[in-house]
């Protein structure tokens, strides 16, 4: 909780959950990702949090992009970005939005398959293409999974398709799974991009870039290394995969840049017991899974929760959003503990709440209007 915010909230006139992020704290972050990881370009993964006001500071202080659609990358071309410090990232594109950022400006692509290396070469030509390799995403609490990343022995394959449809090969790219807890995870990872390069330097392909990911965590209810640790990992790692011969290095934060900076204020609309002698209460509040807290899918995510009671005993409790739908429910297999004094109509405040909140919030279900957002 910063001041700003503490201050923003006291003098709040309106009602409903809300998320207010510091920029402040945005800016702390993309500063501490420049000292700790020198020499790494910083794409922020505008999918984490596209508020206008994020992208413009990022835009001022320096900042690259990875964006995943044509819609983010008019956000980031109104923010005051130029398209040359854009990437398309994702590796599931219509080839008439590929054409479409190209039009604008856009000359970086992430590939995955030679169909995608296929579409990028006929609707921009010429532009340079980042191979993704898959990643287990073991030791992530929200990993990417299979969904993307070719097998690593078929890169070089992929980016040779691509150097023949007259593209710049250019490098590879992997993400080690959101809210990454293991520093040592991007050793394997780029075991995998040193043994790419080496076999598209025997085709006479010069790789240049390897595109980190992002990874990098929040402080949530589990404690997390600090960047500086990850920072160390990666430079032991890439020193231990690429000798002297260091590549070009990009990283592409997203929750470690936003996630931090953003508390949300929400309200105890009902404390329940279903039965007399029960010994976990219901809380429900007023915000849940289809209003921004979405990663509790699974209850991956475990937000620190703060009430005015913090100090008093505490009780096991089931935490539950307000909609009509049983999914709606955020922690019930490790129930939460929350004062025992926590009355309704009490406000608490949901920490680290900056990243795959506020658009991951439903237009009006349950007539609930989308989750508000203040940048301050
Ligand atoms: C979502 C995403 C990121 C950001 O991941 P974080 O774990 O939030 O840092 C980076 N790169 C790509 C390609 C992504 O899809």
């Amino acid at each position: 909780m910063t001041t700003r915010i503490r201050e923003f909230l006291k003098h709040r006139t309106d009602n409903g959950p809300c998320l207010v992020v510091d920029l402040d704290v945005v800016r702390e972050n993309y500063q501490n990702f420049a000292k700790v990881l020198p020499d790494t370009k910083v794409y922020y993964a505008v999918k984490a949090n596209p508020a206008p006001e994020i992208l413009k500071l990022l835009a001022e202080v320096g900042c690259h992009f990875d964006v995943a659609s044509l819609p983010e990358t008019h956000q980031v071309l109104a923010a005051g970005a130029t398209p040359d410090r854009i990437s398309y990232g994702n590796t599931i594109k219509k080839e008439r939005e590929i054409a479409e950022a190209f039009r604008l400006g856009v000359t970086l692509f992430a590939v995955d398959c030679e169909a995608e290396a296929e579409k990028v070469a006929r609707a921009a030509p010429g532009s340079r293409v980042i191979c993704r390799i898959h990643c287990d995403g073991s030791g992530a609490e929200w990993p990417l999974s299979r969904k993307f990343g070719c097998e690593p022995a078929y890169a070089a394959d992929i980016l040779e398709h691509a150097h023949k449809s007259g593209l710049v090969p250019y490098g590879i790219s992997f993400h080690v799974g959101s809210q990454q807890h293991n520093v040592e995870a991007w050793d394997r990872a780029l075991a995998s991009a040193a043994a790419v390069f080496r076999s598209c330097a025997e085709r006479g392909i010069p790789l240049s870039i390897v595109n980190l990911g992002g990874g990098f965590p929040a402080r949530y209810v589990r404690k997390t290394p600090k960047l500086e640790s990850y920072g160390k990992a990666i430079f032991k790692a890439l020193r231990k995969h690429f000798g002297n011969n260091l590549p070009n290095t990009i990283v592409e934060p997203g929750r470690g840049l936003v996630g931090n900076a953003g508390i949300i204020e929400a309200e105890v609309v009902l404390i329940a017991k279903r039965s007399p002698e029960d010994e976990v209460r219901w809380v429900y509040l007023d915000i849940g899974k289809f209003h921004g807290l979405a990663e509790t899918i699974g209850e991956s995510i475990r937000y620190p929760i703060r009430t005015t009671h913090d100090r008093d005993e505490t009780s096991p409790c089931i935490i539950a959003g307000p909609t009509c739908d049983s999914v709606d429910v955020l922690y019930e297999k490790t129930p939460y503990p929350l004062p025992v004094s926590l009355a309704i109509g009490d406000k608490v405040l949901i920490e680290a709440a900056g990243a795959y909140t506020a658009t991951y919030s439903s237009v009006g279900f349950n007539g609930y209007p989308p989750l508000r957002q203040y940048v301050i």
